[in-house]
């Protein structure tokens, strides 16, 4: 079975995400300048800073959404393999992408649920077509996965029916379902109505609290400080300072961040 096969392939000793060196430009512009972040199994980071820093298109370049123009992406002990063309770095085993993606769950802003089914088929879609899972082992494990986001009686109902929050917690649903080894998070909660927010970071928090690995971009500072073993701080696609959630909100050292939490605070 392929999720098997996935979780086999990657060693538990080593780092659940190791990146080394990442640079990435658009055209002229560099948007990360040589990006190195770790995250330990079961760590949770949290990355902040300004917009347009850098914090998207460095989830997007570990989820190889985006191609990098050079560096290393090491998930579980397993370096993606990537050639070099005219464009910059591709991924060169098109498996092992889809292997990987599939590993890494990742949440957006705009949650990116597929308008044209119901929650529950949202949810067992990649299980059943991608991962090769029976329809009824996938339809077991996403009724597991609404009710721990509080969305079981919606299973039939279709996005368009459903609150921002609602639709988020959805998407959330559809990321644990293919038991990914870690979860990306874009700002998940930065689309919502403000009364709405709460309950899908209470839906994280409890995913955190499970020793899930997670890279969490957010502006929601006070959850960013209660969820966070660890803060990045990016500014102008570097890493400006990092350190225990407590040491960068209590005590940051660099003017720039102090700066940003001043104007965000
Ligand atoms: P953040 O998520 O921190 O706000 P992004 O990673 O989205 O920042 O963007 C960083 C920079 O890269 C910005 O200047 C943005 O305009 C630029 N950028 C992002 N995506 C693209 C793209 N597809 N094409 C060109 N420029 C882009
Ligand atoms: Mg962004």
């Amino acid at each position: 079975m392929l999720a098997a096969q996935s979780h086999a392939a990657t060693d538990p000793r080593a780092p659940a995400i190791e990146v080394r060196n990442l640079h990435k430009s658009y055209g002229d512009l560099e948007v990360l300048k040589g990006l190195s972040v770790t995250a330990r199994h079961g760590e949770v980071i949290a990355i902040i800073g300004g917009s347009g820093s850098g914090k998207s298109t460095f989830l997007r370049c570990i989820n190889l959404l985006e191609k990098p123009n050079s560096g290393q992406i090491i998930i579980g002990g397993e370096e993606i393999k990537l050639k070099t063309t005219q464009h910059g770095l591709e991924p060169s085993d098109r498996r092992q992408v889809e292997r990987i993606r599939t590993n890494l769950a990742m949440v957006f802003q705009s949650f990116n649920l597929w308008q044209h089914m119901d929650i529950l088929h949202n949810v067992i879609e990649v299980p059943v077509h991608v991962l090769g899972q029976s329809r009824d082992q996938a339809i077991a494990t996403a009724e597991d996965m609404l009710r721990r986001v509080g969305l079981y009686e919606k299973r039939h109902s279709f996005p368009s029916f459903l609150s921002g929050g609602q639709q988020q917690r959805a998407a959330i649903a559809r990321a644990l379902a293919v038991e990914p080894s870690a979860m990306l998070f874009d700002e998940p909660t930065s689309a919502l109505d403000p009364e709405l927010v709460g309950e899908v970071l209470k839906v994280i928090k409890d995913i955190a609290g499970e020793g899930r690995t997670m890279m969490l971009v957010t502006h929601e500072m006070a959850f960013a400080r209660d969820v966070a073993d660890r803060v990045i701080f990016l500014h102008q696609g570097r890493i400006e300072e990092e350190g225990p959630s407590e040491q960068i909100f209590n005590a940051p050292k660099s003017e720039r961040l102090q700066q940003f939490l001043r104007s965000i605070g």
